[in-house]
C-alpha cells in the first residue's frame, strides 16, 4: 500500500520521466544493504557494479579477467570497462522504470559519463549515505557475503540464523578477499581520493543530493530515503 502511495507519489510529480537513484557512501557505508530494500519499495532494479564483476569474474568473462586484476588490488576497475558493462544493464527492459545504482558512480568520470548518457532521460536522486571510518572497519571486517545472491551479513551484528549459510536463499556465506583488513585500508584510501569528490559533484546541483546518516538502523536508513523521496525535496 504504502508503495503504491509512493509510485503516486513520484509519477505525479513535474515530470514522468523514470529516475535513477545513486547511493554514494564509503565501502561499508550500507549502500548492498540498503539497495535491495528500495529496491523492494519502488520496484526498480537494483544494480551493483561490483555484484557484476563477481558475477563476470565467477563466469570467467572477458570482463571478468580484466576486473579481477584491479580488485585484487583493491584498486578501481578502469572507467571504460565500468561504463560499458552498466550502460549494457541499464539498456535491458526492467530498467525502463529507472533503477537503483549501487557502487556506481565512483570516478568524476564516471558521474559525468552517466550524466550525458540519461540527463535528457530520467531524473536523478543522490543518497550520501555518511558514516565514521570506525565503523566502516568494524562493519567490513566482520562482513559474510552470500556466494549465491550477494546477501551481506555481519558475524556479530546481524548473523544468519543458520552459521555459514545465507537466510535467504540457503548459499554458502564467505567473507570477501578484498573485505580483510588491509584490503580494506587502500579500499579506504581510494574511496577518499576518488569517490569523495563525487559528493560535492552533486551537492552543487540543487535538489540531487541528500545527506542520511548512516550509523541508524537498517530500517530508519531506508525510512529516511523513503520520505525523502516521497515527501521532501531530494
Ligand atoms: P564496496 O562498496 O564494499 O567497496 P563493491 O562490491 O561495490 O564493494 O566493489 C568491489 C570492487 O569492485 C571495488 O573495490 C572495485 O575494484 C570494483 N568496482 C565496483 N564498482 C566500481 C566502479 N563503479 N568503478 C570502478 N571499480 C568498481
Ligand atoms: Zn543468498
Amino acid at each position: 500500500m504504502a508503495s503504491i502511495l509512493l509510485r503516486l507519489k513520484l509519477d505525479s510529480g513535474s515530470t514522468d520521466k523514470p529516475r535513477i537513484v545513486i547511493l554514494l557512501g564509503a565501502p561499508g557505508s550500507g549502500k548492498g544493504t540498503q539497495a535491495p530494500l528500495l529496491s523492494n519499495f519502488l520496484k526498480m532494479p537494483h544494480i551493483s557494479t561490483g555484484d557484476l564483476f563477481r558475477e563476470n569474474i565467477r563466469n570467467m568473462s572477458p570482463v571478468g579477467k580484466q576486473a579481477r586484476e584491479f580488485m585484487d588490488q583493491g584498486l578501481l576497475v578502469p572507467d571504460e570497462v565500468v561504463l560499458a558493462m552498466l550502460f549494457s544493464r541499464l539498456g535491458e527492459a526492467d530498467c525502463k522504470g529507472g533503477a537503483i545504482l549501487d557502487g556506481f558512480p565512483r570516478t568524476l568520470a564516471q558521474a559525468e559519463a552517466l550524466d550525458r548518457e540519461i540527463a535528457a532521460t530520467h531524473e536523478l536522486s543522490v543518497f550520501y549515505l555518511a558514516i565514521d571510518f570506525d565503523l566502516l572497519i568494524e562493519r567490513i571486517s566482520g562482513r559474510l557475503s552470500c556466494k549465491q545472491c550477494g546477501r551481506s551479513f555481519h558475524k556479530k551484528t546481524s548473523p544468519p540464523m543458520k552459521e555459514g549459510h545465507c537466510d535467504s536463499c540457503g548459499g554458502l556465506l564467505f567473507q570477501r578477499e578484498d573485505d580483510t583488513k588491509e584490503m580494506l585500508s587502500k579500499r579506504l584510501a581510494v574511496y577518499s581520493e576518488q569517490t569523495k569528490p563525487l559528493i560535492d559533484y552533486y551537492r552543487k546541483r540543487r535538489g540531487i543530493l541528500k545527506e542520511i546518516q548512516a550509523d541508524g538502523s537498517k530500517e530508519e536508513i531506508l525510512q529516511a530515503m523513503i520520505l525523502s523521496l516521497c515527501c521532501g525535496k531530494v
